[in-house]
């Protein structure tokens, strides 16, 4: 090697680039500088070549970095989402509205409501994780873990820094907003964040129950409807009103060829029971 290029001290090269935190560039520069002398490229497309594939690079480990930040439940995306099973939904909207466009950029809310196992969770993440590959930096947490974390917070006194921190999240997917316990309601920790990232920073929220069952999720009226009136001001609602998807899938699979229809029935409800937990 230090034959082939004895103009240069490879090793403070590495160091060099180390310094200056290029690492693709650090790893591919003896195999492109000896194509460039073999194939007699000008030094500065070689320079050129470089320095694109460093920027590709570091695209990339951007968005594997937002993936790990975002903390998606796995295996849940718009390609595996059947969107026949929602038909009040379109698809159309879900797709223009997971590109990222102006909603973002506007703060704007998206709540998704319907009964457990509709698909609220899995398109949620399907389109965190789409936003994601976007460019856009998403956390997706339960809210009852959120509130928690924010609970300590205030205890400790950096409540505030810590609702600040969640900022640069472009979109915080908040699921199971019906889960908050009177408990945890009566800190309004909860409030605080959608009070500050109102028209600011855009969440998107699945819950089990409309608004007007919202009471126990905020310590006062007032306090829930101001809450409610600043996550709807700009929001899309959808409403996943369906059976549940697991039910669906297990009773179809139940009424295949030679199973009598009784027994099916009996054990397919003991079955959804459990799987919708
Ligand atoms: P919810 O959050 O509304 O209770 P989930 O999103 O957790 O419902 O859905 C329950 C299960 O059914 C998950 O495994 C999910 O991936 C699957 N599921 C629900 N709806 C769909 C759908 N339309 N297409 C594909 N899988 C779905
Ligand atoms: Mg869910």
């Amino acid at each position: 090697m230090s034959r082939k290029r004895p103009q240069v001290d490879a090793a403070r090269l590495a160091l060099m680039l180390t310094e200056l935190r290029l690492p693709t560039m650090k790893a591919v520069w003896p195999e492109f500088t000896d194509r460039a002398d073999q194939e007699g490229w000008p030094a500065a497309h070689t320079l050129a070549a470089l320095t694109e594939q460093e920027l590709v690079d570091r695209a990339r480990r951007r968005i594997e970095r937002h993936l790990t930040e975002a903390q998606l439940p796995p295996g849940k995306t718009l390609a595996n989402f059947d969107f026949d099973a929602v038909p009040m939904i379109s698809k159309a909207q879900v797709m223009a509205l997971s590109a990222g466009d102006r909603w973002l950029d506007e703060g704007a809310n998206l709540i998704l409501f319907g009964p457990p196992g509709g698909g609220k969770s899995h398109l949620a993440a399907a389109m965190g994780l789409a936003l994601v590959e976007n460019g856009f930096r998403v956390l997706y947490t339960r809210t009852t873990d959120l509130v928690q974390r924010l609970q300590v917070a205030r205890r400790e006194l950096t409540l505030e820094t810590a609702i600040q921190k969640l900022n640069k999240y472009h979109l915080l997917i908040l699921d199971d907003l019906s889960y908050v316990t009177k408990d945890q309601a009566e800190t309004s920790v909860l409030f605080e964040l959608i009070a500050t990232r109102y028209e600011q920073r855009s969440m998107l929220i699945t819950a089990n129950q409309p608004f007007g069952e919202w009471g126990k999720i905020f310590p006062d009226p007032a306090m829930t409807l101001a809450a409610v009136d600043r996550l709807v001001h700009h929001a899309t609602i959808f409403e996943l009103n369906v059976d549940s998807y697991r039910r669906r899938t297990a009773m179809e699979k139940q009424r295949g060829p030679g199973r009598p229809a009784s027994r099916a029935t009996i054990k397919t409800t003991k079955d959804v029971s459990l799987s919708d937990n």
